[in-house]
């Protein structure tokens, strides 16, 4: 469907089947394999001459094809690939174009960071991690090769924004390719693409699924860039089943009402937060007084779902808050349109130890919200309640 329409009109609309029984959306083809009339036929399709159904694993499987399409005008992209999971995309895009170095700046998400920091050295693949304060170092790394710069932002729990035009510039500028994880923004808030970045990473288990009840994930740009990930995709197994992929789509067509909502309650949150006096602070991007408030208002049309209050008090103290909550509930995802509860300190950071999350400005008296569906004045009752 054509960039004319808006957003919300190609979330219905683009990549939807005509399907001959008049269904207005595309059906589930669950077939591992499709049929041909003739082996000249199966040749056509098997040797690229004409694109065609074959086998779901390879994503030749006209519901995964109609999703991809639909994941691809999120972004205003050429082409996507959908994945079984946002890990399962990450792996297969550093294995297709990091090999030659990654830089990995700021906080990422726990699963991107151990692959990136444990994994992908294993097999010789140079890694290399800044924080927000240390970007004075990219320059180096890039000359010394690193070929490929990852981030999310905002990112996972201090929301910390970075500029994505500025990055994209400095790694071009030494043949570098620049990826962002924009899980965090969702495509309704921010679009890397249209700032410079070469390939957008998503975990569609968040926004895009958007109801806690799907894994998957997706790689949207060039198909320059895409076409060197197929095999590597295609090998490693990482397809979402047809089922997965027609929910996902279904998720995709409330994208943009969802994300918008979420907007305005995390906002109220976040304001009713800040002038709470059992508050220490809030790290939300849509605030005054948050440090990347100016940039992330250059960057993004909206200001996301997620928010990190830091209670006053100790972790123990943070922890009987969390446990008050009613209608937040403790769980480690985020995205979804229930409202979710995580201290970073229990689980997203866990593993690291305390020195290493004073570094990364990680406190136990931190708590990271996803707002959901709720009314935000049902939230913020909540949160008084447990606050008291
Ligand atoms: C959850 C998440 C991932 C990993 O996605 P899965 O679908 O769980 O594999 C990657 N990046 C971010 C920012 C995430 O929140």
């Amino acid at each position: 469907m054509s960039k004319e329409y808006e957003l919300d009109t190609r979330c219905v609309h683009t990549g939807e089947l005509k399907d001959p029984q008049g269904s207005p959306h595309t059906p589930i083809y669950n077939s591992t394999t499709f049929a041909f009339d003739n082996t000249a036929d199966l040749l056509d399709v098997v040797e690229g001459r004409r694109e065609g159904n074959l086998y779901t694993r390879y994503g030749l499987n006209p519901t995964i094809r109609s999703l991809e399409t639909k994941l691809a005008t999120l972004e205003d992209a050429e082409a996507a690939f959908a994945f079984s999971s946002g890990m399962a995309a990450e792996a297969a895009l550093f294995l297709a174009h990091g090999r030659e170095g990654i830089i990995c700046i700021g906080d990422a998400y726990g699963g991107t960071l151990e692959l990136i920091a444990d994994q992908l050295p294993l097999l010789g693949i140079p890694t290399h991690f800044l924080l927000g304060d240390e970007l004075d170092q990219l320059e180096s790394l890039l000359v010394n090769g690193a070929h490929m710069v990852f981030f999310e932002t905002p990112s996972n729990p201090t929301l910390e924004v970075f500029d994505i035009a500025a990055i994209a510039a400095q790694a071009h500028h030494h043949d570098a390719l620049l990826v962002v994880d924009n899980t965090f923004a969702s495509p309704v808030n921010q679009q890397p693409l249209a700032l410079g970045a070469d390939l957008v990473v998503h975990s569609a288990t968040k926004y895009l699924g958007g109801h806690s009840d799907i894994t998957a994930g997706a790689l949207i740009g060039n198909k320059a860039l895409l076409d060197p990930i197929w095999n590597w995709r295609k090998n490693l197994g990482q397809m979402p089943a047809p089922e997965t992929a027609a929910m996902l789509a279904r998720s995709l067509r409330t994208l943009g009402v969802r994300v918008r909502q979420q907007n305005v309650g995390a906002m109220a949150v976040s304001q009713a937060m800040e002038s709470h006096p059992r508050v220490q602070r809030v790290l939300y991007p849509g605030l005054e007084s948050f440090p990347g408030h100016a940039l992330a208002s250059r960057q993004m049309s909206g200001f996301g779902g997620m928010l990190t209050i830091e209670v006053k008090g100790d972790g123990a103290l943070t922890t009987a808050m969390v446990d008050r909550l009613q209608l937040f509930a403790i769980a480690p995802s985020l995205g979804g349109v229930e409202s979710l509860v995580t201290q970073p300190v229990t689980t997203t950071h866990h593993g690291l130890t305390p020195q290493e999350r004073s570094r990364r400005g990680i406190s136990d008296a931190m708590v990271r919200l996803s707002v959901g569906l709720e009314d935000p004045r049902d939230l913020i009752a909540d949160l008084k309640q447990a606050l008291q």
